[in-house]
């Protein structure tokens, strides 16, 4: 059955998120024969359109308004609401971001729609869209469809598959002039203030090189930050590591942080408690070091080195360099 799907592309610093690319890919699957289109908010936006439609966007919605220059829940409602209202979805799909994960419930509450978060999987069944979602901390998966009515789910980065070639669909863009009145303001976002250190997004890195109470101090992190940049890689940590004070919160990945799947995972002195492997057991590849061979983390790693790791890191950075040179 034919479905219009509305994506809202997540945007991060001026610059289109890689799972923007992978909802729209999905779009065009739960579409089977409907309209997709891309919803651009913010001050400055417009020339990300360009793309989307290769991307698989019918028609772009640009919504380019200084009020939207920081994400707050009751402009960014007002703004993605008028797409909706224009576009007549079925199915919206945000990133689980910050953000999406912000504003799904409260766009839902106002469409009186099904929400479903956290995805990282789909299947059509007659029709209906079976989502898949973890619980349990990651170590179960349940399947969810809404039955009746508008479907809004939220789209974990770096799960459903990136299109391997263009959709090569026009990408009309529609600017929407939307007036924003006091009450769509009451929250003012007066500051950002950002916290990691590192270029590349932990939610949404290929690689992360992950440091636990075993690098014992902050100068400990500075052979995994080594590492991490000759593989082009994130830092990530334990919150060991966090509470330790070696390293910001920002970079917690676990049940209380950070939730990640990247394509290689590579922990070091990490004991593998149940909490950190909820935020990362679903990688796909996990090498661990550690220098007590029962640890727990050997127990999910793919790899497992047992060794010190201020002498086991610095030997695969250098040993990655010849490679990668
Ligand atoms: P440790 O358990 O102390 O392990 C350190 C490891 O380093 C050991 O295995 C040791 O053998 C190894 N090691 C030491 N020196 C070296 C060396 N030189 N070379 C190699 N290996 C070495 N934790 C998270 O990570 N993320 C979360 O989101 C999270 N949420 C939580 C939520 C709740 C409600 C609770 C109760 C706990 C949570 N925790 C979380 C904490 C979790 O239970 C563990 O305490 C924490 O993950 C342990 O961090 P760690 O592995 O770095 O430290």
């Amino acid at each position: 059955m034919a479905k219009n799907v509305l994506v809202l592309a997540d945007v991060r610093n001026g610059k289109l998120r890689n799972v923007t690319f992978e909802m729209l890919a999905a779009a065009n699957q739960i579409a089977d024969g409907g309209q997709v289109a891309a919803v651009l908010l913010g001050s400055g936006v417009e020339g990300l359109a360009e793309g989307l439609g290769d991307a698989g966007a019918d028609t772009v919605y640009v919504v380019d308004a200084p009020e939207l220059e920081k994400y707050t829940p009751s402009a960014y409602r007002k703004a993605f609401l008028e797409a909706h209202n224009d576009f007549g979805s079925d199915v919206l799909l945000l990133a689980h971001s910050a953000v999406g994960k912000d504003l799904a419930p409260v766009v839902a509450m106002r469409l009186s729609a099904g929400q479903v978060s956290d995805i990282v999987g789909f299947d059509m069944e007659g029709g209906d869209i079976v989502f898949t979602r973890p619980i349990y901390a990651g170590k179960a998966f349940t399947k969810v469809k809404v039955t009746d009515g508008i479907v809004i789910a939220t789209v974990r980065p770096n799960n459903l598959p990136a299109p391997e070639s263009g959709f090569g669909k026009s990408g009309t863009v529609k600017k929407l002039a939307v007036s924003f009145e006091q009450a769509d303001l009451t929250t003012v976002v007066k500051e950002i203030i950002k916290k990691t250190t590192t270029g590349v997004d932990l939610t949404e890195a290929k690689i992360i090189v992950s440091g636990g109470r075993g690098v014992k101090s902050a100068d400990g992190f500075q052979p995994l930050r080594e590492l991490a940049d000759v593989l082009g890689a994130a830092v990530g940590a334990s919150r060991g590591a966090c509470d330790a004070g070696y390293c910001d919160y920002s970079m917690q990945i676990g049940q209380t942080g950070k939730v990640v799947t990247p394509d290689l995972y590579i922990a070091c002195g990490i004991s593998g408690a149940i909490q950190h492997l909820a935020g990362m057991s679903n990688s796909k590849v996990i090498v661990a070091i550690n220098k007590d061979p029962e640890a727990p983390i050997f127990q999910v790693a793919d790899y497992g080195i047992v060794g010190d790791l201020f002498e086991v890191v610095p030997m695969l950075t250098e040993e990655f360099k010849k490679v990668l040179a």
